[in-house]
């Protein structure tokens, strides 16, 4: 099943979608999480990226298309994929169209996660993200017992762009480019609106298993 889940930082994509990727058995695909370990490993995309995902802003279309493209081609993508902050432009949703469309498939579904923007900021300004599995942590919603994770690490990180400033123009670039996107799959028919504002992400889930439930069964 080809996937795109859609979501305001904070608004749970990243937990979603690691959800439906084990449900389903399908990767999880984040741009996010790829240029946050081209970072680490200090490459020369990393450096390149660096400063522009600590302010808050978008990378080029063309480094995240090309990123896409190389990762779709890969064997664990043959069942689909779960796209997590992909596309997030008209040209990234342009571009997937067409990459899809060379290797004869098409998005499935795409799910919108809705949450207020009061909460949005709550939530993100407490996220910790183990260092070792990347489980999503809330140190007042939903907190590693103990201090750990339950893989058993204790490697919990901030962010470096989850502070309120950098939050502040994420939250912007993503009420701006979602607005046109979010139309563009409405337009196809493939949208569906998951409200999520004060729920806990397993009533997420559960809602999420509801709206993909037809296709999942097909
Ligand atoms: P995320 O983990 O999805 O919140 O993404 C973190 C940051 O990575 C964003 O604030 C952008 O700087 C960058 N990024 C991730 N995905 C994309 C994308 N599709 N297009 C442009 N920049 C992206």
């Amino acid at each position: 099943m080809e996937l795109i889940l859609f979501g305001a930082p904070g608004s749970g994509k990243g937990t979603q979608a690691k959800k439906i990727a084990a449900w389903l058995g399908i990767p999880q695909i984040s741009t996010g999480d790829i240029l946050r370990g081209e970072i680490q490993k200090g490459s020369s995309i990393g450096l390149q990226v660096k400063e522009i995902l600590a302010g808050g802003n978008l990378v080029s279309d063309a480094l995240v298309i090309e990123m896409i493209r190389a990762r779709l081609a890969e064997e664990d993508c043959q069942k689909g994929f779960v796209l997590d902050g992909f596309p997030r432009t008209e040209a990234q949703a342009t571009a997937l169209d067409l990459l899809l469309e060379e290797m004869g498939r098409s998005i499935q579904c795409v799910l919108s996660l809705d949450v207020s923007e009061e909460e949005l900021v709550a939530r993100i300004t407490k996220r910790q993200t183990c260092g070792k599995c990347g489980a999503i942590y809330n140190t007042q919603f939903s907190p590693a017992p103990n201090g750990r994770c339950t893989c058993g690490s204790d490697d919990l990180r901030v962010r470096a762009d989850d502070n309120e400033e950098t939050v502040r123009n994420r939250l912007q670039n993503y009420a701006e480019s979602s607005e046109i996107l979010i139309k563009v799959y409405e337009k196809k028919n493939l949208l569906s609106h998951i409200e999520s504002t004060g729920l806990t992400p397993d009533q997420v889930f559960t809602k999420v298993r509801e709206a993909l439930g037809h296709i999942a069964h097909e």
